[in-house]
């Protein structure tokens, strides 16, 4: 395997994305970065303290002073400003809210510049929706995962069953295109697959068949 080694992994909400990307971290013993916890961050640190979202200013600002930290250990925590904020940054107010805050030029910046600081520390796999546009655009490998909405938003209400928030599977359905939706439609980095990545639908592959399949790409 090549030193610094970049594996952009890019898709829509629920295909998974983070899922897949541990999964190859593990293998391959390489770092995991998700970048769409960093979007959550910001997010979740601004209606903690009441910032009103549509306030663009006062959220790129907040982006820029708030100090996110990744856990590259097995645990895969994310801190700010020293606060846990792993479990926080999942319920369905901050999913509804996430793609208000992402369509931000200078929340983007900030959170790209990170981003690419990370890959800087060695192998990395990351996951998001511009990585393999904007990112990395050099990344030895881009992978663009689909499924239909159908499945994305069974995996996703699935996982959000295991907490104790109790969601419909409808409302996760339509949170969910709504959020894909302003993701593609966005001007600065939106959500579409780069032009040399390889776009793999995972309806009704296993994750082991999905890992096993990239892998196999990279040693290609
Ligand atoms: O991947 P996840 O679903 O946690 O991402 C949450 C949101 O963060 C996305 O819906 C999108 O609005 C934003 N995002 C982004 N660019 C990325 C990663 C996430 O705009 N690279």
């Amino acid at each position: 395997m090549k030193d610094n080694l970049q594996i952009a992994i890019d898709g829509p909400a629920g295909a998974g994305k983070s899922t897949i990307a541990k999964g190859i971290a593990h293998r391959l013993g390489i770092f995991y970065v998700d970048t769409g916890a960093m979007y959550r961050a910001i997010t979740y640190k601004a209606m903690s303290i009441n910032i009103p979202l549509d306030q663009e200013e006062a959220i790129v600002e907040l982006a820029w002073k708030c100090d996110i930290v990744l856990d590259h250990t097995e645990a895969r925590k994310i801190h700010c400003d020293g606060q846990d904020i792993t479990e926080a940054i999942r319920t369905p107010e901050v999913s509804r809210n996430v793609s208000i805050i992402a369509a931000y030029a200078g929340v983007r910046e900030r959170l790209v510049d990170l981003q690419r600081r990370e890959a800087q520390r060695g192998s990395v796999v990351m996951d998001g929706r511009d990585i393999g546009t904007y990112v990395l655009p050099e990344a030895d490998l881009k992978i663009f995962l689909t499924a239909t909405a159908e499945e994305r938003a069974r995996r996703r209400w699935l996982e959000l069953q295991k907490t104790s928030k109790q969601i419909s599977f409808a409302e996760v359905k339509r949170d969910m295109q709504m959020r894909d939706q302003t993701d593609q439609q966005r001007e600065v980095s939106p959500l579409v697959p780069a032009a040399d990545a390889i776009i793999l639908d995972t309806t009704g592959l296993s994750v082991e068949e999905i890992i096993e399949r990239i892998i196999s790409l990279i040693n290609n």
